[in-house]
């Protein structure tokens, strides 16, 4: 009896989906939660992406709207990401005020659907609030894997509630997954431990680093500064070149935000006293490498973001 009220509701769909795209989004739901067809997933960041893809496995089908080099910060929904936050059967974003500019997408969204902001179990005692995040915590908790990890569950949870047929597979998975970060988690902290104490600095631009530097045991300084050029930002020069000077360090890393020119004037005048000083390459903040790419996976921007640190470092990265 059951089965055949199933196969009526199916054939309505499929009715819709030929008839028209509007009103069509809470039957697909239904249909997800048969489990007929994957659940669509709808998340902001690649890494939450990358979550729910572990935790899913092949229940769902995740999209994630911001690609490669986006600044989530910035980031405005397209009229083409409404479509698809609509046609989701469920919509994951990281919260703690990172997606600043959609929230009002969020609400909306959330009269249909589950919209689950991932970091909101995580324990407030644990978040970052410095002041340049004028009275907010600091978003950028991905770069501690280990508090990372702890969305699995979110995630497993909110997938369970939507579709408990799966829900012992959920927690399986997310189980599996948390096990490999908290791995990739001590492996972190062994390669960074390998630079010494003194040297152990990261010099960047972007504020994306804290929870990173916290976890393994890195310091984190600003190139932020130096970024206008003025009267303050030639003593924020001066300023760097003084710490790299002082402490020997022998990268500093940029971004696309930090004009050339600024950091030539620090390579220049850590030059101008004797020492040498590289541009460490580029590191991965908000947004994951390209799909296909090592780098297009959490796992792989987080092991690339370590290599780069510590070659450049230990300064055997040789001839750069
Ligand atoms: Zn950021």
């Amino acid at each position: 009896m059951k089965r055949s009220m199933w196969v009526v509701g199916l054939a309505a769909v499929v009715v819709a989906g030929c008839s028209g795209s509007s009103g069509g989004s809470e039957r697909r739901g239904l249909k997800a939660v048969s489990g007929e067809q994957p659940i669509g997933v709808v998340t902001t960041t690649g890494m939450i992406a990358d979550a729910v893809e572990h935790v899913g496995g092949h229940f769902v089908r995740v999209k994630a709207l911001m690609g490669p080099g986006v600044d989530p910060h910035l980031y405005k929904a397209s009229e083409g990401d409404i479509a698809r936050l609509s046609e989701a059967d469920i919509i994951f974003y990281n919260g703690l005020n990172l997606e600043g500019k959609m929230g009002d997408v969020f609400v909306k969204m959330a009269r249909g659907k589950p919209v689950i902001p991932v970091t909101d179990g995580m324990d407030r005692t644990l978040l970052r609030e410095p002041p340049e995040f004028q009275g907010h915590y600091d978003p950028h908790v991905w770069f501690d894997v280990s508090m990372w990890s702890s969305i699995l569950g979110e995630v497993a949870n909110a997938l369970g509630t939507l579709d408990p047929a799966h829900a012992r597979d959920y927690t399986a998975n997310a189980e599996r997954y948390r096990t490999e970060l908290l791995e990739l988690h001590t492996w972190c902290r062994r390669e960074i431990a390998r630079i010494p104490k003194a040297q152990r600095v990261l010099i960047t631009a972007h504020d994306a680093f804290g929870y990173f530097g916290r976890a393994y045991d890195i310091e984190v300084v600003g190139l932020q500064g130096i970024s206008t050029v003025s009267e303050y930002g030639l003593k924020d020069v001066q300023r760097l070149v003084d710490v790299i000077v002082a402490r020997g360090i022998k990268a500093v890393f940029v971004e696309s935000s930090v004009p050339r020119r600024s950091i030539e004037a620090v390579v220049q005048g850590v030059l101008a006293r004797d020492q040498m000083v590289a541009i460490g390459g580029q590191l991965f903040s908000d947004a994951m490498g390209t799909p296909g790419t090592p780098e297009g996976t959490y796992v792989g921007m987080v092991r690339a973001n370590v290599t780069t640190i510590v070659t450049a470092l230990l300064g055997s990265g040789g001839g750069t």
